[in-house]
């Protein structure tokens, strides 16, 4: 298929557009490199470096089976901040995209979604039919997409797939996590085991968890990146399928930094820290639907994996060229 990747020169984008590339498909990375990087985009992927509301429509009049789309802002607390930024950049973008789709009929869309549309859990593990509560202007923005793309598929016949993503962890390779303000708490700690930061904080250990630390479900990018792959596949034109994708086991914060010295063999000093805003307590996904539907199989779901992976990618950033 020919393919456009929106922010395929980003983490989960660049993953997702090299799988694609290797899978055989025609793939157009468009990114402006706001967070991407250039050298993220995989061999054998055009590159066009553009503003997406702006481009949307003149880059699919040429012709695409399928979109992926990746490009957006996804930083929690500036979400809180600066709302501005995602009502805009996710959502105002994200609309010009649907209607460039429209407009020329292209037939597939996959739209990277988030755990963060549903806010916090009632139940545990959660499903695609739990309410969809966001806590924070990042979690609305992309519920809000959601919605067009409902709308979207069932008026305009799009063939449309929302992927709600869990903590993605790991590396492909080359490509992996670089975030010009990190924020995530496998990176986090690697910083710590490569040198480059002194310690970890623990944001919060009284929380209601079996070892007071909060609970996450971490999914390994490459198994992530197969979802898409599948979505594409599956996608039935007038429909709109929407699957959480996480490995379904819960990691806990402390559990999460003692994988990272087991990995790294570094101690790693973890501090505790108080609770930060927003955080609930446990999100572990249910991925059923994504597994029954889509015939999704996550296989690289052990932290060491996980960690391991990214731990490679670090060291490898850290050669000299
Ligand atoms: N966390 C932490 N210290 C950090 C960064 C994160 O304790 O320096 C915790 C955070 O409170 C959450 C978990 O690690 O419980 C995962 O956070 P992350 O930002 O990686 O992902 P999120 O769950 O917010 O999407």
């Amino acid at each position: 298929m020919k393919l456009l990747v929106t922010g395929g020169a980003g983490y989960v984008g660049s993953v997702c557009a090299a799988h694609l590339v290797d899978a055989g498909h025609d793939v157009t990375v468009l990114d402006d490199l706001s967070t991407g990087h250039r050298d993220a985009v995989p061999d054998g992927a055009e590159f066009v470096e553009a503003d997406l509301a702006e481009a949307a429509d003149e880059v699919l009049g040429a012709g695409f089976d399928g979109v992926l789309h990746f490009a957006a802002r996804s930083l929690v607390g500036e979400s809180v901040q600066r709302p501005e930024l995602y009502w805009s950049g996710n959502v105002v973008t994200s609309l010009r995209l649907l209607e460039a789709i429209r407009r020329h009929g292209t037939p597939r869309l996959v739209f990277s979604s988030t755990a963060a549309t549903y806010g916090e859990p009632e139940a545990i593990p959660i499903r695609e039919d739990a309410p969809a509560r966001p806590t924070n202007p990042y979690g609305a923005s992309k519920l809000a997409i959601d919605n067009a793309i409902s709308s979207y598929a069932a008026a305009h016949g799009v063939a449309a797939v929302s992927l709600r993503y869990f903590n993605v962890a790991g590396a492909h390779g080359r490509f992996g996590e670089r975030h010009a303000v990190e924020t995530h708490l496998i990176p986090l700690v690697l910083q710590v085991a490569a040198g480059t930061r002194e310690s970890v904080q623990v944001f919060g250990d009284d929380w209601p968890t079996p070892d007071g630390t909060c609970v996450r479900d971490y999914v390994h990018v490459d198994d992530l990146a197969d979802a898409h792959v599948l979505a594409l596949q599956h996608a039935r034109p007038g429909h709109h399928g929407i699957y959480n994708l996480g490995s379904g086991t819960g990691f806990s914060v402390r559990e999460v930094v003692e994988a990272c010295r087991e990995v790294t063999g570094h101690p790693i000093p973890a501090v505790a820290a108080p609770r930060r805003s927003g955080d609930p307590a446990v999100l572990i996904a249910a991925s059923d639907a994504a597994k029954a539907e889509l015939g999704w199989n996550p296989v690289r779901t052990d932290l060491s994996t996980m960690v391991g992976d990214a731990w490679s990618f670090a060291q490898s950033r850290r050669q000299p060229v």
